[in-house]
């Protein structure tokens, strides 16, 4: 359609699938490359919070939820396995947040794409954007647009060329994600809905049922513990941590695992020109609030309103959606950053953190404030308390 604005976005996780729907959605003529030869997903679950929910009912896609565990609580135990925190959830004025398969959640976002009319082109890897709108691709083609975004990943390649980089750390700790078959062995009957976190010594062990039959299991240590980072699963050094999670653990072994070593990054600008950098690429943040995907999506959903947003040049719109997104995203990378060192911490005084923690409510709203941020439209959002 002649005049109709034009985007090439570049990664098809969960940021750059959520721009292209939404800028397709508002009449632009969307293209999107993925490097790999299909669009998957890893064989995990994840935690979508209030805003990456908020996002996806604004692009019509609720039912990425549907089939989705929605737990009653979440809870830290400690190395005794007594509970040391909990976070009471989705009932009336409390955080949601529902944990789902992300092969589900991204299908749910590729049909969305495809009904919005964006074209995917799967190994079609980008090696080069440039601020006057070209994106240059391995095959050698050159493409234009009236924007490009770069959703490419924290290792973004296209971020490479430009010196934006304010800050980018390795954590020195990760985890094994893998996917086991609910059963009622795990854990007792009282705690099977519950979303729990595991804390022993220097290793956390994260339950989350993610459907009515899988339950995601991460295991968090440090990348220098070998017996903890191995695949498959040692189970035996695991059980030594965590005795009361034999049989689980056990099954972990027979799993697919797949280790991530934990990033946080901070560029000086997200855009320039008429380039964008968004999700991990502009703003990684270690999984400890489960925000790193919701705050992908919000801000991705931000960006497709402040590109719709007439009566400014394309890269004045870029630096508006920044200055709206880039308090609250980087408000919720400040805290996971800083909840890194509950890891670090001998078990009574991580115990005691938490407890304190637990009683001081206005902490508590602080930390979970991405998680209660609703989009309004423009590319702004509302409804989160005061930092
Ligand atoms: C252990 C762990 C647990 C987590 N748990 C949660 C959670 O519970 N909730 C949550 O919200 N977040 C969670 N996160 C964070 C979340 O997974 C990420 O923030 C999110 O997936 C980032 O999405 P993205 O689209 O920005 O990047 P990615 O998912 O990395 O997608 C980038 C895409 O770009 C493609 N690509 C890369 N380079 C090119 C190129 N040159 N050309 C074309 N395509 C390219 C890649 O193949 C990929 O498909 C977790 C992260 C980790 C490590």
């Amino acid at each position: 359609m002649p005049g109709k604005h034009s985007a090439e976005v570049v990664g098809a996780g969960l940021a750059g699938l959520t721009a292209a729907i939404a800028l397709a959605q508002r009449g632009w003529s969307v293209r999107l490359h993925e490097r790999d030869s299909e669009v998957r997903a890893i064989g995990a679950g994840i935690y979508v919070w209030g805003n990456g929910l908020a996002t996806l009912e604004a692009l019509g896609l609720s039912d990425a939820a549907t089939g989705a565990h929605v737990g009653p609580a979440l809870e830290s135990r400690d190395h005794r396995n007594r509970t040391i925190e909990r976070v009471p959830i989705n009932g009336p004025g409390q955080p949601r947040v529902v944990t789902i398969m992300r092969d589900h959640l991204i299908g749910t976002l590729v049909r969305g794409a495809k009904d919005a009319g964006v074209e995917i082109r799967t190994g079609s890897e980008a090696v080069e954007a440039h601020p006057d709108g070209t994106l240059i691709l391995r095959s050698g083609e050159t493409v234009r647009a009236d924007v490009i975004l770069a959703a490419d990943g924290v290792n973004s390649r296209l971020r490479r060329h430009y010196d934006v980089v304010a800050r980018r750390a390795r954590m020195k700790q990760g985890a094994i994600r893998l996917t086991v078959p609910q059963s009622a062995e795990y854990v007792p009957a009282a705690d099977r809905d519950k979303y729990l976190e595991y804390f022993s010594g220097r290793r956390r062990v994260l339950y989350t049922p993610s459907s009515e039959t899988s339950l995601y299991v991460a295991l968090v240590a440090d990348e220098d513990d070998r017996e903890a980072s191995r695949i498959p699963v040692d189970a035996a050094a695991w059980t030594r941590s965590f005795p009361h999670l034999a049989a689980l653990l056990s099954a972990c072994a027979g799993a697919t695992g797949r280790w991530d070593t934990f990033e946080f990054l901070t560029l000086t600008r997200w855009s320039l020109g008429r380039l964008a950098f968004l999700g991990d690429a502009a703003h990684a943040q270690p999984p400890y609030l489960g925000q790193g995907g919701g705050c992908a999506m919000m801000s991705a959903l931000g960006l497709a309103d402040a590109l719709s947003t007439p009566g400014s040049p394309v890269d004045q719109r870029l630096r508006d959606w920044e200055y709206a997104q880039r308090p609250v995203v980087e408000h919720t990378q400040r805290w996971s950053y800083r909840l890194r060192k509950l890891n670090n911490l001998p078990d009574t005084a991580r115990s005691a953190l938490l407890h304190a923690g637990a009683l001081a409510p206005r902490l508590g709203a602080s930390r979970m404030r991405a998680a209660r941020t609703v989009p309004t439209g423009h590319g702004r959002f509302a409804g989160a308390p005061p930092l």
